[in-house]
């Protein structure tokens, strides 16, 4: 909120009263109720508040004088209130407050709507910061919902770039910038873990100027410096993590598993042939697996590009070599299927897989259930060779005989701490590979990653059609329902996907049972339709995409839980309901969940939103049909800094280097080779080693 909303500052105290370590509830003037909306924001120390950066500024630098005013400028005007006085207008539930101000040069009005306080807290004489914009309207010229400030505390929310912090949950800008400005002197306490060796060649400022000038801009200029720096460090520290990495993995020990020839039988047995992407990206991988220091790769391909049995080759070759292989799932319908479909890919093999989720605990060959407690003394005693599930599978108690090979399926919906569980603690150290559907720049990848292995799959399988994406207007609702009509009479399956509505709901439950109910009653009587959502039983949500597939219901109306890897090729219509409050690259998952057959598929925006940036996005996928040129749009029309919301569920994280920047790309690679000439052990800078050790991206 930009408007003169409260008068409230809180009350400034002795600086050295908290510390950046120091909870914000602490601090005086930030009672619980506030301390909870901080909360909110993921903000609970000083610390945190401190990076919770503007994602845009107003710009209210520019002073004038009332008899230069000009209508559609944005300025800041010094001067004195004349006349101030508040009155209720009774036909419209609406209290407006009018104030007269002047400076010498001339009078103008200033009106605001519904803050009757302001004529109690600013009285006529008192000399004010108005910041604003200056309107033509009926009335004739005035100022419109103006920021003011007393000019004895000014220059915080008005006569400067004026901070706009991201999503601010139920809390104020003014109170957010007030806080802010209290506990930026602290910022002389940081130290700055960038070695000057690197920041003065590449002419950066101090962290601790970056940090101020990010919260409130003494100029543009020293703004685009401050953000060079930022942008600097996201990238710099990435660079370094991944070189580290590497080092780290190459003086580990790894199990030498030989190729097998069986693995070109069961290459051979494929229904299809593989691509020339996948035979390369195979090869590659096994040639990894055959060396004695641990693999550290990563499979990159869009969704769709057949990751899933070049995982499904290298394990079979890791388990005919003796040794046991692991799949991790990011979710347990993702789980069920890889096991349904490895089971099947390796039916002719004497080999025995295992499921293990919350919820679900199966083997191959095996009917029922079985218990937990015997999959894992199965695992123990190297009787099952490989295994596919979730987050149970890095439970303490799940132990291996012989672990040779992890493979994290979707590996950015792990966090590192997940990863480092899986392969630490074995003995020798298990080959690690990633699969990932993000997809990475090669100009960031090589200046990034460029210690880690990438295989890549570039094309999809042969046959397959780009998926044709529509935006559904509310009008055009019942055309949509016709298209899914004819789909399902020609044997093909629905997907309908529900948004989160309310915040309460945070699964989607009720959005998507009060969608399937309506759908099931009102559009599709004849049809059967299936509800799937993250609150089922295991069991009954592995039922419910069995029937799915099957065609017994051939339209499932789910929440986001089908985002991830499910792979169901019948299915051609991919409808994402409310589609403006999903981010492109979640949107761009939900759509490869279609167009993974030869029939024609269709993905569905349904929209009643007619914000044009939410259109903007969805427009991006009608237009671009590849994640790569996704990726590169959301980089390019996202801000920088713009770290909740949307972006936090983008291609990459970061908040805010921009990826098409290559002096900046540059510029880091000369610094790495500097630190790297100079000591390669980093130990000669332990700030910056231990800023290194806290960075929570890893690229793997
Ligand atoms: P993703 O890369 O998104 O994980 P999947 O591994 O789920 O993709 O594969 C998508 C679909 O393509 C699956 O149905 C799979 O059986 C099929 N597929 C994989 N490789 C090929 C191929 N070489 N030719 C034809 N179909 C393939
Ligand atoms: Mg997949």
């Amino acid at each position: 909120m930009i408007g003169g909303v409260d008068f409230c500052t809180v009350p400034s105290d002795n600086e050295f009263m908290f510390a950046l370590t120091s909870p914000l509830a602490d601090i005086k003037g930030v009672g619980p109720t506030l301390a909870k909306r901080l909360a909110k924001l993921n903000l609970t120390t000083v610390a945190d508040l401190l990076d919770h950066y503007p994602s845009r500024y107003e710009d209210f630098s520019r002073f004038a004088r009332i008899a230069e005013l000009k209508v559609g400028e944005r300025v800041t005007l010094r001067g004195k209130i004349q006349l101030i006085t508040s009155r209720r207008a009774w036909r419209r539930k609406l209290s407006i407050t009018e104030a007269l101000v002047g400076d010498g040069t001339g009078t103008i009005k200033a009106v605001w709507f519904n803050q009757p306080y302001l004529a109690q807290t600013i009285k006529p004489g008192n000399e004010v910061l108005l910041a604003g914009m200056l309107t033509s309207t009926s009335y004739g010229l005035q100022l419109e919902h103006p920021t003011i400030e007393p000019i004895e505390q000014g220059g915080l929310h008005t006569g400067r770039l004026v901070p706009i912090y991201p999503a601010t949950s139920q809390l104020t800008q003014r109170f957010l910038r007030a806080l802010v400005a209290r506990a930026l002197p602290l910022t002389k306490n940081i130290t700055d873990w960038l070695p000057l060796e690197v920041r003065k060649p590449a002419q950066l400022p101090t962290l601790n100027t970056a940090i101020n000038t990010l919260h409130f801009p003494p100029s543009r200029e020293q703004l685009q410096a401050a953000r060079r720096r930022v942008a600097f460090d996201e990238l710099f520290l990435i660079h370094l993590k991944s070189i580290q990495a590497k080092r780290t993995l190459h003086k580990k020990q790894a199990l030498t598993i030989p190729f097998s020839e069986d693995t070109k039988r069961l290459v051979a047995a494929l229904p299809w042939a593989l691509t020339n992407d996948q035979r390369q990206a195979a090869w590659e991988i096994l040639k990894d697996l055959g060396k004695d220091q641990p693999m550290f790769r990563l499979l990159q391909g869009d969704v769709g590009s057949g990751k899933t049995v070049v995982a499904g080759i290298a394990c079979f070759n890791c388990v005919q070599a003796g040794y046991q292989a692991a799949l991790l799932a990011p979710t347990e319908i993702l789980a069920v299927q890889h096991f349904r479909t490895l089971s099947q890919l390796l039916a002719p093999w004497p080999i025995t897989l295992a499921l293990l989720t919350q919820g679900q605990h199966r083997l191959n060959g095996e009917t029922g259930e079985v218990s937990a407690a015997t999959i894992k003394r199965k695992l123990a005693q190297g009787e099952v060779h490989m295994i596919i599930g979730t987050h149970a599978l890095l439970e303490k108690s799940t132990a291996f005989q012989s672990l040779g090979l992890v493979v994290v399926d979707e590996q950015h919906r792990f966090g590192v701490g997940h990863r480092q569980t899986l392969i630490s603690g074995h003995r020798p150290t298990p080959h690690l590979l990633s699969m990932t559907a993000t997809p990475i720049p090669r100009s960031l990848a090589l200046t990034l990653f460029g210690e880690l292995d990438v295989s890549v799959l570039h094309h999809l399988p042969p046959g397959r059609q780009p998926v044709a994406t529509r935006l559904i207007a509310p009008a055009e609702r019942e055309q949509a329902y016709e298209l899914m009509r004819q789909e399902v009479g020609k044997g093909n399956r629905v997907f309908i996907v529900c948004p989160l509505i309310e915040e309460s709901d945070t699964l989607g439950v009720r959005a998507a049972t009060a969608e399937h109910e309506r759908l099931g009653r009102e559009v599709f009587p004849h049809l059967k339709l299936g509800l799937l959502h993250g609150k089922l039983p295991a069991r009954e949500k592995a039922h419910i995409m069995e029937d799915f597939t099957r065609g017994a219901t051939p339209i499932l109306v789910s929440t986001s839980v089908v985002e991830v890897g499910v792979d169901v090729p019948e299915a051609t219509v991919m409808a994402i309901e409310g589609a403006e409050r999903f981010g492109v690259a979640q949107l761009h998952q939900f759509r490869g969940r279609v167009g993974r057959s030869e029939r024609p598929s269709t993905c569905l925006l349904m929209t009643e939103s007619a914000k044009p940036k939410g259109l903007e996005r969805l427009q991006a996928l009608v237009k671009y049909s590849n994640g790569f040129e996704l990726a590169e749009f959301d980089l390019r029309t996202r801000g920088p800094g713009d770290l909740l919301g949307e972006t936090q569920s983008g291609f990459l994280r970061l908040r805010f280097a921009e990826l098409a920047n290559a002096e900046l790309l540059k510029t880091v690679r000369q610094a790495g080779e500097t630190l790297s000439k100079l000591d390669a052990t980093l130990a000669r800078w332990p700030a910056l080693k231990a800023k290194i050790s806290q960075e929570t991206f890893h690229p793997e």
